[in-house]
Protein backbone atom coordinates (compact mmCIF):
# COMPACT_ATOMS: atom_id res chain seq x y z
CA UNK A 1 0.00 0.00 0.00
CA UNK A 2 2.74 2.39 0.54
CA UNK A 3 3.20 3.82 -3.26
CA UNK A 4 -0.08 4.47 -3.45
CA UNK A 5 -1.09 8.20 -4.72
CA UNK A 6 -2.83 9.96 -1.97
CA UNK A 7 -4.04 12.77 -3.91
CA UNK A 8 -7.84 12.51 -4.59
CA UNK A 9 -8.53 12.54 -8.29
CA UNK A 10 -12.02 11.25 -8.53
CA UNK A 11 -13.45 9.47 -11.19
CA UNK A 12 -16.78 9.42 -12.41
CA UNK A 13 -19.03 12.10 -11.50
CA UNK A 14 -18.26 13.31 -7.76
CA UNK A 15 -21.79 14.83 -7.98
CA UNK A 16 -23.45 11.60 -8.22
CA UNK A 17 -24.69 8.86 -5.70
CA UNK A 18 -27.05 6.76 -7.55
CA UNK A 19 -27.36 4.28 -4.36
CA UNK A 20 -28.27 6.85 -1.74
CA UNK A 21 -30.42 8.39 -3.96
CA UNK A 22 -31.89 5.28 -4.55
CA UNK A 23 -32.62 4.38 -0.65
CA UNK A 24 -33.43 8.07 -0.08
CA UNK A 25 -36.16 7.93 -2.59
CA UNK A 26 -37.44 5.43 -1.09
CA UNK A 27 -36.96 2.73 -3.66
CA UNK A 28 -36.37 -0.81 -1.62
CA UNK A 29 -33.07 -1.99 -2.99
CA UNK A 30 -31.52 -5.39 -3.46
CA UNK A 31 -27.47 -5.79 -2.78
CA UNK A 32 -25.97 -9.00 -3.56
CA UNK A 33 -22.79 -9.41 -1.16
CA UNK A 34 -19.71 -10.88 -2.70
CA UNK A 35 -16.19 -11.08 -0.47
CA UNK A 36 -12.86 -10.05 -2.16
CA UNK A 37 -11.06 -12.94 -2.23
CA UNK A 38 -7.65 -14.60 -0.32
CA UNK A 39 -4.77 -13.61 -1.69
CA UNK A 40 -3.98 -17.07 -3.01
CA UNK A 41 -6.10 -15.58 -6.03
CA UNK A 42 -4.57 -13.14 -8.30
CA UNK A 43 -5.74 -9.67 -8.11
CA UNK A 44 -6.73 -9.71 -12.05
CA UNK A 45 -8.23 -13.15 -11.45
CA UNK A 46 -10.80 -11.46 -8.57
CA UNK A 47 -11.37 -8.01 -10.60
CA UNK A 48 -12.62 -10.23 -13.75
CA UNK A 49 -14.66 -12.48 -11.14
CA UNK A 50 -16.33 -9.37 -10.05
CA UNK A 51 -16.63 -7.56 -12.95
CA UNK A 52 -19.07 -10.57 -14.41
CA UNK A 53 -20.81 -10.55 -10.92
CA UNK A 54 -21.32 -6.55 -11.75
CA UNK A 55 -22.56 -7.36 -15.14
CA UNK A 56 -25.51 -9.83 -14.07
CA UNK A 57 -26.80 -6.82 -11.57
CA UNK A 58 -26.93 -4.19 -13.84
CA UNK A 59 -28.84 -6.81 -16.02
CA UNK A 60 -31.52 -7.16 -13.21
CA UNK A 61 -34.48 -5.02 -13.99
CA UNK A 62 -37.69 -5.49 -11.74
CA UNK A 63 -35.52 -3.90 -8.72
CA UNK A 64 -32.62 -1.81 -7.81
CA UNK A 65 -29.64 -3.81 -7.43
CA UNK A 66 -26.29 -3.15 -6.32
CA UNK A 67 -22.92 -5.04 -5.54
CA UNK A 68 -21.63 -4.77 -2.49
CA UNK A 69 -17.86 -5.81 -1.66
CA UNK A 70 -17.19 -7.33 1.51
CA UNK A 71 -13.23 -7.05 2.68
CA UNK A 72 -12.41 -10.58 2.68
CA UNK A 73 -13.35 -11.35 6.01
CA UNK A 74 -11.53 -13.69 8.34
CA UNK A 75 -8.86 -15.41 6.27
CA UNK A 76 -5.64 -14.41 7.42
CA UNK A 77 -4.72 -12.71 4.02
CA UNK A 78 -7.02 -11.20 1.22
CA UNK A 79 -7.58 -8.53 -1.33
CA UNK A 80 -9.39 -5.30 0.06
CA UNK A 81 -12.45 -4.49 -1.32
CA UNK A 82 -11.42 -1.24 -2.25
CA UNK A 83 -8.71 -2.64 -4.19
CA UNK A 84 -11.16 -4.02 -6.34
CA UNK A 85 -13.20 -0.49 -7.61
CA UNK A 86 -11.18 -0.09 -10.18
CA UNK A 87 -12.22 -3.17 -11.51
CA UNK A 88 -15.83 -2.49 -11.60
CA UNK A 89 -17.41 -0.61 -14.69
CA UNK A 90 -15.98 3.57 -14.07
CA UNK A 91 -19.76 4.80 -14.74
CA UNK A 92 -21.53 2.18 -12.43
CA UNK A 93 -18.97 2.73 -9.37
CA UNK A 94 -21.26 4.80 -7.44
CA UNK A 95 -24.03 2.44 -7.54
CA UNK A 96 -21.91 0.19 -5.66
CA UNK A 97 -21.04 -0.51 -1.50
CA UNK A 98 -17.91 -0.98 -0.21
CA UNK A 99 -16.85 -2.49 3.09
CA UNK A 100 -13.95 -1.51 5.10
CA UNK A 101 -12.56 -4.13 7.58
CA UNK A 102 -10.27 -2.91 10.53
CA UNK A 103 -8.72 -6.15 11.12
CA UNK A 104 -4.73 -5.84 9.77
CA UNK A 105 -5.85 -2.38 9.64
CA UNK A 106 -3.22 0.60 10.95
CA UNK A 107 -4.85 4.04 10.58
CA UNK A 108 -2.21 5.02 7.67
CA UNK A 109 -3.85 2.31 5.65
CA UNK A 110 -7.16 2.96 6.08
CA UNK A 111 -6.28 6.23 5.28
CA UNK A 112 -4.39 5.08 1.80
CA UNK A 113 -7.81 2.58 1.06
CA UNK A 114 -10.07 5.58 1.73
CA UNK A 115 -8.14 7.47 -1.07
CA UNK A 116 -7.73 4.62 -3.54
CA UNK A 117 -11.73 3.97 -3.43
CA UNK A 118 -12.30 7.44 -3.63
CA UNK A 119 -10.37 8.07 -6.70
CA UNK A 120 -12.16 5.21 -8.05
CA UNK A 121 -15.58 6.20 -7.87
CA UNK A 122 -16.88 4.59 -5.13
CA UNK A 123 -19.18 6.73 -3.07
CA UNK A 124 -20.53 4.47 -0.48
CA UNK A 125 -18.56 3.27 2.13
CA UNK A 126 -19.62 0.65 5.22
CA UNK A 127 -17.01 0.46 8.35
CA UNK A 128 -16.60 -2.82 10.33
CA UNK A 129 -14.36 -3.14 12.92
CA UNK A 130 -13.27 -6.84 11.81
CA UNK A 131 -14.04 -10.48 12.42
CA UNK A 132 -11.24 -12.59 14.15
CA UNK A 133 -10.20 -15.68 11.96
CA UNK A 134 -12.33 -19.13 12.35
CA UNK A 135 -11.06 -21.12 15.10
CA UNK A 136 -8.45 -17.95 16.39
CA UNK A 137 -7.36 -17.92 20.16
CA UNK A 138 -6.81 -15.16 22.49
CA UNK A 139 -2.90 -14.90 21.93
CA UNK A 140 -3.48 -14.89 17.97
CA UNK A 141 -6.25 -12.62 18.10
CA UNK A 142 -4.12 -10.13 20.14
CA UNK A 143 -1.10 -10.08 18.00
CA UNK A 144 -3.57 -8.13 15.06
CA UNK A 145 -4.44 -4.73 14.77
CA UNK A 146 -8.54 -3.80 14.65
CA UNK A 147 -8.96 -0.30 13.24
CA UNK A 148 -12.56 0.76 14.87
CA UNK A 149 -15.30 1.46 12.56
CA UNK A 150 -16.74 4.39 15.26
CA UNK A 151 -12.84 5.39 13.78
CA UNK A 152 -13.41 5.13 10.25
CA UNK A 153 -16.53 6.79 10.15
CA UNK A 154 -15.32 9.86 12.08
CA UNK A 155 -12.19 10.37 9.85
CA UNK A 156 -14.50 9.77 6.51
CA UNK A 157 -16.71 12.59 7.56
CA UNK A 158 -14.08 14.70 9.25
CA UNK A 159 -11.88 14.61 5.96
CA UNK A 160 -12.84 18.04 4.10
CA UNK A 161 -11.34 15.99 0.34
CA UNK A 162 -14.12 13.50 0.22
CA UNK A 163 -17.01 13.54 -2.33
CA UNK A 164 -19.92 15.97 -1.28
CA UNK A 165 -21.89 12.41 -2.30
CA UNK A 166 -20.34 10.29 0.40
CA UNK A 167 -22.44 7.79 1.94
CA UNK A 168 -21.25 5.99 4.87
CA UNK A 169 -22.62 3.52 6.61
CA UNK A 170 -22.24 1.23 9.89
CA UNK A 171 -22.98 -2.47 10.78
CA UNK A 172 -24.59 -3.63 13.89
CA UNK A 173 -25.91 -6.97 15.19
CA UNK A 174 -29.25 -6.64 16.43
CA UNK A 175 -29.79 -10.55 17.13
CA UNK A 176 -28.80 -10.30 20.73
CA UNK A 177 -31.27 -11.80 23.43
CA UNK A 178 -30.12 -10.39 26.73
CA UNK A 179 -30.87 -6.71 27.99
CA UNK A 180 -27.05 -6.11 29.14
CA UNK A 181 -26.27 -7.53 25.20
CA UNK A 182 -29.00 -5.46 23.08
CA UNK A 183 -28.15 -1.84 24.55
CA UNK A 184 -24.47 -2.22 24.59
CA UNK A 185 -25.09 -3.48 20.86
CA UNK A 186 -27.18 -0.44 20.71
CA UNK A 187 -25.60 2.03 22.71
CA UNK A 188 -22.43 1.31 19.96
CA UNK A 189 -24.76 1.86 17.07
CA UNK A 190 -25.88 5.22 18.41
CA UNK A 191 -21.88 6.23 18.78
CA UNK A 192 -21.33 5.50 15.37
CA UNK A 193 -24.74 7.48 14.19
CA UNK A 194 -23.46 10.40 15.59
CA UNK A 195 -19.66 9.78 14.49
CA UNK A 196 -21.40 10.23 10.93
CA UNK A 197 -23.21 6.65 9.79
CA UNK A 198 -25.59 7.84 7.55
CA UNK A 199 -26.94 3.81 6.93
CA UNK A 200 -27.16 0.81 9.20
CA UNK A 201 -26.34 -2.75 7.46
CA UNK A 202 -27.61 -5.53 9.92
CA UNK A 203 -25.49 -8.82 10.96
CA UNK A 204 -27.46 -11.93 9.07
CA UNK A 205 -30.54 -13.39 11.13
CA UNK A 206 -34.13 -15.12 10.97
CA UNK A 207 -35.63 -13.69 13.68
CA UNK A 208 -38.09 -10.93 11.99
CA UNK A 209 -39.04 -9.66 15.61
CA UNK A 210 -35.44 -8.38 16.31
CA UNK A 211 -35.29 -6.34 13.15
CA UNK A 212 -38.31 -4.94 13.75
CA UNK A 213 -37.43 -3.89 17.73
CA UNK A 214 -34.36 -1.86 15.89
CA UNK A 215 -36.42 0.06 13.64
CA UNK A 216 -39.02 1.14 16.37
CA UNK A 217 -35.96 1.36 18.87
CA UNK A 218 -34.17 3.83 16.38
CA UNK A 219 -37.60 5.42 15.69
CA UNK A 220 -37.97 6.15 19.07
CA UNK A 221 -34.92 7.97 19.13
CA UNK A 222 -35.38 10.14 16.36
CA UNK A 223 -32.77 8.00 14.42
CA UNK A 224 -34.09 8.07 10.90
CA UNK A 225 -31.09 6.59 9.00
CA UNK A 226 -32.01 4.20 6.20
CA UNK A 227 -31.72 0.33 7.51
CA UNK A 228 -30.67 -2.68 5.01
CA UNK A 229 -30.86 -5.93 6.42
CA UNK A 230 -28.46 -8.72 5.55
CA UNK A 231 -29.97 -11.99 4.65
CA UNK A 232 -28.27 -15.02 3.72
CA UNK A 233 -29.40 -17.65 1.46
CA UNK A 234 -28.65 -21.04 3.22
CA UNK A 235 -26.89 -24.14 1.64
CA UNK A 236 -26.26 -27.37 4.01
CA UNK A 237 -22.56 -26.18 3.97
CA UNK A 238 -23.29 -22.73 5.00
CA UNK A 239 -25.77 -24.44 7.96
CA UNK A 240 -22.35 -26.29 8.74
CA UNK A 241 -20.28 -23.44 9.01
CA UNK A 242 -22.25 -21.35 10.98
CA UNK A 243 -23.35 -24.11 13.69
CA UNK A 244 -19.44 -24.50 13.35
CA UNK A 245 -19.25 -20.97 14.83
CA UNK A 246 -17.57 -19.97 11.26
CA UNK A 247 -19.64 -16.97 10.79
CA UNK A 248 -19.28 -15.40 14.02
CA UNK A 249 -22.43 -13.02 15.05
CA UNK A 250 -24.38 -15.30 13.47
CA UNK A 251 -27.40 -17.99 15.18
CA UNK A 252 -29.26 -20.24 14.43
CA UNK A 253 -32.04 -21.13 17.24
CA UNK A 254 -32.68 -24.79 17.97
CA UNK A 255 -36.02 -24.65 16.45
CA UNK A 256 -34.90 -22.97 12.90
CA UNK A 257 -32.10 -26.00 13.12
CA UNK A 258 -34.84 -28.58 13.29
CA UNK A 259 -36.63 -26.98 10.40
CA UNK A 260 -33.53 -26.84 8.36
CA UNK A 261 -32.86 -30.35 9.63
CA UNK A 262 -36.10 -31.91 7.99
CA UNK A 263 -36.16 -29.40 5.26
CA UNK A 264 -32.44 -31.43 4.61
CA UNK A 265 -34.20 -34.93 5.21
CA UNK A 266 -35.47 -34.30 1.49
CA UNK A 267 -33.61 -33.66 -1.98
CA UNK A 268 -31.08 -30.83 -2.27
CA UNK A 269 -33.08 -29.29 -4.42
CA UNK A 270 -36.03 -29.37 -2.27
CA UNK A 271 -33.76 -27.89 0.51
CA UNK A 272 -32.92 -25.28 -2.41
CA UNK A 273 -36.95 -24.60 -3.01
CA UNK A 274 -37.55 -24.08 0.92
CA UNK A 275 -34.48 -21.34 0.87
CA UNK A 276 -35.93 -19.86 -1.99
CA UNK A 277 -39.24 -19.24 0.21
CA UNK A 278 -37.80 -18.24 3.31
CA UNK A 279 -35.77 -15.32 0.88
CA UNK A 280 -38.52 -13.93 -0.33
CA UNK A 281 -40.63 -14.36 3.04
CA UNK A 282 -38.01 -12.39 4.67
CA UNK A 283 -37.63 -9.70 1.89
CA UNK A 284 -40.86 -9.15 1.47
CA UNK A 285 -41.33 -8.66 5.64
CA UNK A 286 -37.99 -6.63 5.79
CA UNK A 287 -39.89 -4.01 3.01
CA UNK A 288 -42.85 -4.51 5.41
CA UNK A 289 -40.72 -3.28 8.42
CA UNK A 290 -39.83 -0.48 6.77
CA UNK A 291 -36.19 -1.59 5.92
CA UNK A 292 -34.92 0.70 2.62
CA UNK A 293 -33.22 -2.67 1.39
CA UNK A 294 -31.06 -5.96 1.56
CA UNK A 295 -28.16 -7.38 1.01
CA UNK A 296 -28.28 -10.71 0.05
CA UNK A 297 -25.18 -13.10 0.56
CA UNK A 298 -24.79 -17.31 -1.15
CA UNK A 299 -25.80 -15.67 -4.81
CA UNK A 300 -22.68 -15.91 -5.93
CA UNK A 301 -23.42 -17.34 -9.38
CA UNK A 302 -24.71 -15.38 -12.55
CA UNK A 303 -27.69 -17.65 -12.54
CA UNK A 304 -28.42 -17.72 -8.54
CA UNK A 305 -28.29 -13.89 -8.99
CA UNK A 306 -31.13 -13.76 -11.34
CA UNK A 307 -32.98 -15.50 -9.27
CA UNK A 308 -32.30 -13.79 -5.91
CA UNK A 309 -34.09 -10.58 -8.46
CA UNK A 310 -36.54 -12.07 -9.45
CA UNK A 311 -37.78 -14.53 -6.32
CA UNK A 312 -37.56 -10.66 -4.56
CA UNK A 313 -39.20 -8.63 -7.10
CA UNK A 314 -42.25 -11.12 -7.07
CA UNK A 315 -42.10 -11.34 -3.54
CA UNK A 316 -42.76 -7.69 -3.24
CA UNK A 317 -45.67 -7.98 -5.55
CA UNK A 318 -46.99 -10.43 -3.91
CA UNK A 319 -47.09 -9.18 -0.34
CA UNK A 320 -48.27 -5.37 -0.25
CA UNK A 321 -49.90 -5.49 3.09
CA UNK A 322 -48.75 -6.65 6.44
CA UNK A 323 -51.01 -9.27 8.30
CA UNK A 324 -50.72 -11.11 4.98
CA UNK A 325 -47.44 -11.09 4.78
CA UNK A 326 -47.22 -11.87 8.91
CA UNK A 327 -50.06 -14.98 8.68
CA UNK A 328 -48.05 -16.83 5.37
CA UNK A 329 -44.90 -16.43 7.37
CA UNK A 330 -45.71 -17.71 10.29
CA UNK A 331 -47.33 -20.28 8.65
CA UNK A 332 -43.72 -21.26 6.76
CA UNK A 333 -41.66 -21.13 10.07
CA UNK A 334 -44.86 -22.98 11.48
CA UNK A 335 -44.40 -20.44 14.87
CA UNK A 336 -40.69 -21.30 15.48
CA UNK A 337 -38.65 -20.05 18.31
CA UNK A 338 -35.75 -17.86 16.91
CA UNK A 339 -34.02 -17.29 19.51
CA UNK A 340 -31.37 -19.04 20.40
CA UNK A 341 -31.84 -19.01 24.76
CA UNK A 342 -34.95 -20.49 27.06
CA UNK A 343 -35.32 -16.72 28.70
CA UNK A 344 -35.06 -14.31 25.53
CA UNK A 345 -35.27 -10.40 26.58
CA UNK A 346 -37.11 -8.80 23.38
CA UNK A 347 -37.42 -4.50 23.78
CA UNK A 348 -41.09 -4.74 22.01
CA UNK A 349 -43.79 -7.02 21.87
CA UNK A 350 -42.67 -10.40 22.14
CA UNK A 351 -44.13 -11.84 19.02
CA UNK A 352 -44.43 -10.07 15.64
CA UNK A 353 -47.96 -8.59 15.90
CA UNK A 354 -47.87 -5.31 14.45
CA UNK A 355 -46.34 -3.48 11.68
CA UNK A 356 -46.16 -0.10 13.57
CA UNK A 357 -45.63 0.58 16.89
CA UNK A 358 -48.70 1.50 19.39
CA UNK A 359 -48.58 4.72 20.57
CA UNK A 360 -47.01 5.47 23.25
CA UNK A 361 -44.41 2.75 22.24
CA UNK A 362 -44.40 0.66 25.78
CA UNK A 363 -40.44 -0.85 26.23
CA UNK A 364 -40.96 -4.88 27.52
CA UNK A 365 -38.93 -4.03 31.31
CA UNK A 366 -36.03 -6.23 31.60
CA UNK A 367 -35.35 -8.09 34.43
CA UNK A 368 -32.95 -6.24 37.06
CA UNK A 369 -30.10 -6.33 35.94
CA UNK A 370 -27.55 -8.22 37.85
CA UNK A 371 -24.36 -6.95 39.47
CA UNK A 372 -22.38 -8.45 41.83
CA UNK A 373 -21.22 -8.10 45.04
CA UNK A 374 -17.69 -8.01 43.83
CA UNK A 375 -18.18 -6.33 41.05
CA UNK A 376 -19.08 -3.28 43.00
CA UNK A 377 -16.49 -3.55 45.12
CA UNK A 378 -13.86 -3.47 42.11
CA UNK A 379 -15.62 -0.98 40.73
CA UNK A 380 -15.58 1.06 44.30
CA UNK A 381 -11.89 0.28 44.39
CA UNK A 382 -10.34 1.34 41.01
CA UNK A 383 -12.66 4.83 41.09
CA UNK A 384 -11.18 5.60 44.80
CA UNK A 385 -7.40 4.62 43.46
CA UNK A 386 -7.57 5.99 40.01
CA UNK A 387 -10.13 8.67 40.07
CA UNK A 388 -7.91 10.83 37.14
CA UNK A 389 -6.56 8.64 35.28
CA UNK A 390 -7.63 10.18 32.55
CA UNK A 391 -5.54 12.93 32.87
CA UNK A 392 -2.55 11.50 34.49
CA UNK A 393 0.23 10.06 32.11
CA UNK A 394 -0.38 6.29 30.97
CA UNK A 395 2.44 5.02 33.21
CA UNK A 396 1.35 7.02 35.63
CA UNK A 397 0.54 4.65 39.15
CA UNK A 398 0.89 1.45 36.50
CA UNK A 399 1.75 -1.23 39.44
CA UNK A 400 -1.16 -0.49 40.72
CA UNK A 401 -3.28 -0.11 37.68
CA UNK A 402 -1.74 -3.71 37.10
CA UNK A 403 -2.79 -5.16 40.23
CA UNK A 404 -6.32 -3.85 41.02
CA UNK A 405 -6.89 -2.96 37.06
CA UNK A 406 -5.43 -5.93 34.75
CA UNK A 407 -3.53 -2.82 32.80
CA UNK A 408 -1.79 -4.13 30.23
CA UNK A 409 0.22 -0.96 29.90
CA UNK A 410 -1.38 1.50 26.63
CA UNK A 411 -0.44 5.35 26.01
CA UNK A 412 -3.32 6.54 27.25
CA UNK A 413 -5.40 5.46 30.17
CA UNK A 414 -9.32 5.01 29.65
CA UNK A 415 -10.61 3.74 32.66
CA UNK A 416 -12.58 6.45 33.72
CA UNK A 417 -14.52 6.90 30.72
CA UNK A 418 -15.03 3.06 30.45
CA UNK A 419 -16.64 1.97 34.05
CA UNK A 420 -13.04 1.56 35.09
CA UNK A 421 -12.81 -1.74 33.47
CA UNK A 422 -10.18 -1.75 30.99
CA UNK A 423 -10.69 -1.07 27.58
CA UNK A 424 -7.65 -3.57 26.47
CA UNK A 425 -9.18 -6.62 28.34
CA UNK A 426 -11.03 -6.66 24.79
CA UNK A 427 -9.11 -9.02 22.73
CA UNK A 428 -9.67 -6.67 19.70
CA UNK A 429 -8.72 -3.60 21.27
CA UNK A 430 -12.28 -2.08 20.90
CA UNK A 431 -12.81 1.12 22.85
CA UNK A 432 -16.11 1.75 21.87
CA UNK A 433 -17.77 -2.20 21.37
CA UNK A 434 -19.11 -4.71 21.38
CA UNK A 435 -18.27 -5.95 18.12
CA UNK A 436 -20.82 -7.92 16.23
CA UNK A 437 -19.56 -11.34 16.72
CA UNK A 438 -20.35 -11.20 20.57
CA UNK A 439 -22.49 -14.88 21.22
CA UNK A 440 -25.82 -14.89 22.40
CA UNK A 441 -25.28 -15.36 25.77
CA UNK A 442 -22.70 -12.60 26.18
CA UNK A 443 -20.07 -13.84 26.42
CA UNK A 444 -16.96 -12.87 23.98
CA UNK A 445 -16.85 -14.13 20.38
CA UNK A 446 -13.31 -14.99 21.47
CA UNK A 447 -13.52 -18.41 23.27
CA UNK A 448 -11.87 -18.24 27.02
CA UNK A 449 -12.13 -14.46 27.32
CA UNK A 450 -15.70 -14.47 29.09
CA UNK A 451 -18.16 -12.52 29.48
CA UNK A 452 -17.71 -9.04 26.53
CA UNK A 453 -15.87 -6.45 28.58
CA UNK A 454 -18.84 -3.48 27.09
CA UNK A 455 -21.67 -5.88 28.70
CA UNK A 456 -19.77 -5.60 31.86
CA UNK A 457 -19.42 -1.71 31.17
CA UNK A 458 -23.09 -1.64 30.82
CA UNK A 459 -24.49 -3.57 33.33
CA UNK A 460 -22.11 -1.26 35.79
CA UNK A 461 -23.45 1.70 33.85
CA UNK A 462 -26.68 0.71 34.54
CA UNK A 463 -25.97 -0.30 38.52
CA UNK A 464 -25.04 3.38 38.46
CA UNK A 465 -27.92 4.32 36.63
CA UNK A 466 -26.05 6.91 33.95
CA UNK A 467 -26.28 4.83 30.79
CA UNK A 468 -27.17 7.62 28.60
CA UNK A 469 -23.65 9.46 30.06
CA UNK A 470 -22.02 6.20 29.24
CA UNK A 471 -23.70 5.63 25.74
CA UNK A 472 -22.52 9.28 24.75
CA UNK A 473 -18.95 8.48 25.44
CA UNK A 474 -16.72 8.19 22.70
CA UNK A 475 -13.32 6.40 23.86
CA UNK A 476 -10.30 7.15 22.13
CA UNK A 477 -7.74 3.96 20.98
CA UNK A 478 -5.17 3.31 23.58
CA UNK A 479 -2.83 3.66 20.91
CA UNK A 480 -0.96 6.98 19.65
CA UNK A 481 2.08 5.71 17.87
CA UNK A 482 0.09 4.32 15.06
CA UNK A 483 1.28 6.53 11.79
CA UNK A 484 -2.09 9.16 10.78
CA UNK A 485 -3.73 8.71 14.21
CA UNK A 486 -3.29 12.30 14.89
CA UNK A 487 -5.84 12.76 11.60
CA UNK A 488 -8.76 11.08 13.19
CA UNK A 489 -10.88 13.68 14.78
CA UNK A 490 -10.85 14.17 18.07
CA UNK A 491 -13.06 12.85 21.09
CA UNK A 492 -15.56 13.60 22.93
CA UNK A 493 -15.63 12.69 26.25
CA UNK A 494 -18.32 13.32 29.05
CA UNK A 495 -17.55 12.49 32.33
S1 LIG B 1 -6.67 1.99 29.69
FE1 LIG B 1 -6.09 0.01 30.59
S2 LIG B 1 -4.17 -0.56 29.55
FE2 LIG B 1 -4.47 1.65 29.24
S3 LIG B 1 -3.30 2.60 30.93
FE3 LIG B 1 -5.47 2.42 31.60
S4 LIG B 1 -5.57 0.48 32.70
FE4 LIG B 1 -3.65 0.46 31.54
S1 LIG C 1 -14.80 -8.34 24.26
FE1 LIG C 1 -16.74 -7.91 23.19
S2 LIG C 1 -16.16 -6.39 21.62
FE2 LIG C 1 -14.26 -7.36 22.32
S3 LIG C 1 -13.95 -9.06 20.86
FE3 LIG C 1 -15.06 -9.87 22.63
S4 LIG C 1 -17.25 -9.74 22.00
FE4 LIG C 1 -16.08 -8.41 20.64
Amino acid sequence: MNDLQLEMKFTGDPGRNRLRDTINAGEFTLLIESRSPAKDLDLAVGSERLAELEKCILAITGIPASLAVLDGGNSAEYWRAAEFVGALDPEERDRHLFYFGGRNTTASEMRQLTSLALSAGARNLVAVSGEAAAGEGLADTRRHHFFESRRMLSYWNAEREVPPTLFTGCAVNPFQYTAPSLFSQYANLIRKLHSGAQFVVTQAGWDMLKLQSLCWYLRSRAFYQPLIARLILLTPERVERILGGQEPGVTISKDFQRILDQELRFSRSQFEAAQWRRLELQAAGCRLLGFSGVQVSGANTPARIATVADRITSALQEFKNFNEWLEAYNSYQARAEMAPLSTSFYLYDRALLRAFPESPLKMNVPDPIEVTWGERFRYRLRHFLFPHADQQGASERQWLKRIFAGCGGCDRCRLVQCEFICPDHCPKHLANGPCGGIRPDGSCEIAGVGECIFRRQYRLADWRQHVLNWEDRVVPPGRTDEPGDANVPEIKTNR
